[in-house]
C-alpha cells in the first residue's frame, strides 16, 4: 500500500526534439532523419500546446531544470528556442538560475550560434562529439569530422558557455587502446565541465544490429574502459554515475534528478515523463505520441498522450533501485519512503541479501554500493526486479 510518506520530489522539464540530419547506424533513440524542411515553427507551437495541457499535473510546483534532448535540438534556430523558453517562463514557476541544457551536434550548430542560444537562456550545452578521430567518426556514421568538432568547441568557448558536456564513446569499431586513450586525452584538453563516457553497444532495430561492425573483444573493451576511467579520475573528473564524470559541483542537475527518482514533465514526440501526486498517493509515468507527424496532430485534436500508467508497488521498487543504484552516492531509507511511498520493510530482505553478498553496505540508515557492488550494479538491480 502506498503510504503518507510519499512527497513531491524536485521537478525538471524534458523537451524532446526528434530530428537529426541523418540517422546514425548505432542509434536507437526516437530520432528521425530529416527528409524535408524542418517543421520548426509548427513543432515549437506543438511543444507549447503540449506543455499547456500538462500544467494541471504540476500546479504550484517549481521547475529546477529544462533539458532539450534529441534528436538534434541544435537544428532549431535560437529564436525558436527563445520563443519556447519565453512561453515556459510565462506558464511555469522556474527556479532562479535554473539549469537549461541544449544537446548539440558538431556540424549542426551553424544553424545558429551558441551566442544566440545563450541569449535565449541556454546555460549548459551537451555536445555529441563521440570521438576526435576522423576514421572512427566515419565508421560510426557521424555527419561530422574532427574539423567540425574543433569549430564547434571554439564557437562554444566564444559564446561564454563554460558549463558543457562532451559525449564520448569507447570500444568503437577497430579501436585500439591508444586510440581510445587519445580520445579521452583530447576530451580532457577541451576543458569541459562534464564528460559522458560510455561504451558503444549494438542495440536491436538499428543498422549496426543487422550489419554488425567488428568491435573490440570484451577483454580489450574492459581494458579501454579502465584506462579511460583512470585518466578521467586523474584529471579531476569524478565519476558520479555509471557513465557520467564531472568536475566538482558541475554534475548535470537534470540527470541527477532523473536518477534520484525525481519528477519530470516530458513534452515532445515520444517524450517520457514521471510525476508524483503526493495528495493521491500515486506516481505515474506517461509517454507522448512517438512519431513527430502524429505528435504534431495534437495541435488540431489536443491528443498528445500515447500512454499513461500509475506505477504499482513492484514497479516503484524496481524503478527506484534501477535508477538510484546508477549513482555513486547512496541514498537513505527515508529517501526510499519519500520517493516511493512504500515502507522499507518491503525491500529489507533483498537489501540484506545484497549486504550478505558484499554488494551493498548499510550504515546509520544510509545505503551505499560497496566497491564490489559498484562493479556489479546490474546484478543488484536484478535483485529488485
Ligand atoms: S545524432 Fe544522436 S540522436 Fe541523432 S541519430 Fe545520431 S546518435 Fe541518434
Amino acid at each position: 500500500m502506498i503510504r503518507d510518506s510519499l512527497s513531491s520530489p524536485p521537478l525538471g522539464l524534458y523537451v524532446h526534439m526528434p530530428w537529426c540530419v541523418r540517422k546514425c547506424p548505432y542509434c536507437d533513440f526516437n530520432s528521425h532523419a530529416l527528409k524535408a524542411r524542418l517543421p520548426a515553427q509548427r513543432y515549437i507551437q506543438a511543444l507549447i500546446a503540449d506543455l499547456e495541457a500538462d500544467l494541471p499535473l504540476v500546479w504550484g510546483r517549481g521547475v529546477q531544470s529544462i533539458y532539450f534532448g534529441g534528436g538534434t535540438p541544435s537544428l532549431f534556430p535560437a529564436a525558436l528556442i527563445d520563443e519556447f523558453l519565453s512561453a515556459a517562463r510565462a506558464r511555469l514557476d522556474l527556479a532562479p538560475g535554473l539549469e537549461v541544457t541544449l544537446e548539440a551536434n558538431p556540424g549542426t550548430v551553424e544553424h545558429d550560434s551558441f551566442q544566440a542560444y545563450a541569449q535565449a537562456g541556454i546555460n549548459r550545452v551537451s555536445l555529441g562529439v563521440q570521438s576526435f578521430d576522423d576514421d572512427a567518426l566515419r565508421r560510426l556514421g557521424r555527419i561530422h569530422g574532427r574539423h567540425e568538432v574543433d569549430d564547434c568547441l571554439r564557437a562554444l568557448k566564444a559564446s561564454g558557455i563554460t558549463n558543457f558536456n562532451i559525449d564520448l564513446m569507447f570500444a568503437l569499431p577497430g579501436q585500439d587502446i591508444e586510440q581510445a586513450r587519445d580520445d579521452v586525452r583530447q576530451a580532457i584538453a577541451a576543458v569541459p565541465a562534464h564528460i559522458s563516457y560510455y561504451q558503444l553497444t549494438l542495440e536491436p532495430n538499428t543498422a549496426f544490429s543487422s550489419r554488425p561492425p567488428v568491435l573490440p573483444a570484451d577483454d580489450l573493451a574492459w581494458e579501454i574502459q579502465q584506462s579511460g576511467l583512470d585518466m578521467l579520475q586523474a584529471a579531476g573528473f569524478g565519476q558520479y554515475e555509471i557513465s557520467a564524470f564531472a568536475q566538482d559541483g558541475l554534475q548535470c542537475w537534470h540527470n541527477v534528478n532523473y536518477w534520484e527518482f525525481g519528477d519530470f514533465l516530458a513534452i515532445g514526440a515520444g517524450a517520457h515523463g514521471k510525476i508524483t501526486n503526493a495528495g493521491k498517493g500515486s506516481v505515474q509515468r506517461y509517454a507522448k505520441h512517438r512519431h513527430p507527424t502524429q505528435y504534431m496532430r495534437g495541435l488540431d485534436d489536443g491528443d498528445w498522450l500515447a500512454d499513461r500508467r500509475v506505477l504499482a508497488e513492484d514497479d516503484l521498487v524496481f524503478e527506484f533501485f534501477l535508477n538510484r543504484l546508477r549513482l555513486r552516492r547512496g541514498f537513505s531509507i527515508e529517501d526510499f519512503s519519500m520517493r516511493t511511498g512504500l515502507d522499507w520493510s518491503i525491500v529489507e530482505d533483498r537489501v540484506q541479501q545484497a549486504f550478505d553478498r558484499g554488494l551493498l553496505e548499510i550504515r546509520h540508515g544510509q545505503v551505499n554500493s560497496t566497491e564490489l557492488g559498484w562493479k556489479f550494479v546490474n546484478d543488484i538491480q536484478q535483485m529488485f526486479l
